[in-house]
């Protein structure tokens, strides 16, 4: 019977117990489920890296680190987590995400803020041109990436995406590498970020890949704060060479009150909110994955170390 350590702190615990407890049922397996324990009687933790757990060294017997949040920045230099890591892909944060994202491309193509600003009685027609001449650029063509992608596809929006690896997708042109992004971002009416923040990806958006987009693009952020040179995005957005960013992640969190993102009109700040792991699905997918290490079988989405995500 393995004995399951709950690793995130007493705020997810009280949400979490009682679905993680039904999944782990019904995927059949007896268990023991706490939020402490002897470290070295530990068969799995499930972890969310804000946690107070920082030291894995003591965990001698554990198999596997199962991460709720989607990113692991925050654990993945971890050097004494030698055990495997797996993050985490749920249906609810894949369709989170992709509600979002197709939201605020949509506020910034139909222009939305323009009428908002004329309900004082301003008639001022302005037609917004078809989704098919606006490309969207998605940074990223993960779980996440390709998701939005399926939602802008099928609104008409051409797909650009980049990637590590050269990737062939229905409905998107696709690129890679360093020299691939300049190509990417050449033609984007709209770059959504989608990547881990990883030492290749901080600081994507800087200067001289800005100035790659066509004048006018709106940059869309929900990846990690760290993917973009914040003064370089707000010297861009000054010049008016990018019309608007939104912005749901940040270097600092929450973003400091006196941040110019705050006071900056080009910028819209939500506050990390774009998509949450939901207890349900997110606890079906850590069932599986322990029934699947129970079995001898690979872990789901393991967290490549070397690559950081
Ligand atoms: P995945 O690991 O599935 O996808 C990551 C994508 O980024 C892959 O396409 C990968 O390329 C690409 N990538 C990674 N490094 C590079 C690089 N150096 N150059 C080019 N492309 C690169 O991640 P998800 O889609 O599940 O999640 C993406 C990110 O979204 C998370 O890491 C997290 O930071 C963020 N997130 C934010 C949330 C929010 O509420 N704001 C919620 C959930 C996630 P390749 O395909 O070649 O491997």
């Amino acid at each position: 019977m393995p004995n399951i350590l709950f690793a995130a702190g007493p705020r997810m615990w009280e949400t979490y117990r009682s679905p993680l407890k039904t999944a782990l049922d019904a995927a059949g397996i007896a268990h023991d489920l706490r939020t402490d324990f002897a470290p070295d009687q530990v068969d799995y933790i499930v972890y969310a890296p804000s946690s107070t757990l920082q030291d894995f060294r003591p965990y001698t017997r554990t198999k596997a680190v199962l991460n709720l949040w989607a990113g692991v920045e925050g654990i993945v230099g971890n050097d004494t987590l030698t055990q495997p890591l797996a993050r985490m892909v749920d249906h609810g944060l894949r369709q989170g995400m992709t509600e979002w994202v197709t939201g605020q491309v949509l506020r910034h193509h139909l222009d939305i803020d323009y009428f908002l600003a004329r309900q004082s009685g301003d008639w001022a027609p302005k037609v917004p041109p078809l989704a098919q001449d606006r490309p969207v650029a998605l940074l990223g063509l993960g779980e996440l990436g390709q998701a939005c992608a399926g939602a802008l596809g099928a609104i008409g929006f051409p797909l650009r995406g980049w990637s590590r690896n050269p990737k062939s997708l229905p409905g998107i042109e696709t690129f890679h590498g360093p020299r691939g992004l300049t190509e990417c971002l050449s033609q984007a009416a709209t770059v959504v970020l989608l990547l881990p923040l990883t030492p290749s990806t901080e600081n994507l958006l800087n200067a001289t890949t800005l100035a790659a987009l066509p004048a006018g693009a709106v940059i869309v952020n929900p990846g990690r704060g760290g993917l973009i040179d914040d003064a370089a995005l707000l010297a861009a957005l000054d010049a008016g060479r990018i019309t608007h960013a939104t912005l749901d992640v940040f270097r600092q969190e929450p973003l400091p009150a006196d941040h110019p993102y705050w006071a900056n009109p080009r910028v819209t700040v939500t506050p990390h909110i774009a998509s949450e792991t939901r207890p349900d699905t997110a606890s079906q997918v850590i069932a599986e994955n322990i029934v699947r290490a129970e079995a001898g079988q690979p872990l789901l989405h393991r967290v490549d170390r070397e690559q950081g995500y």
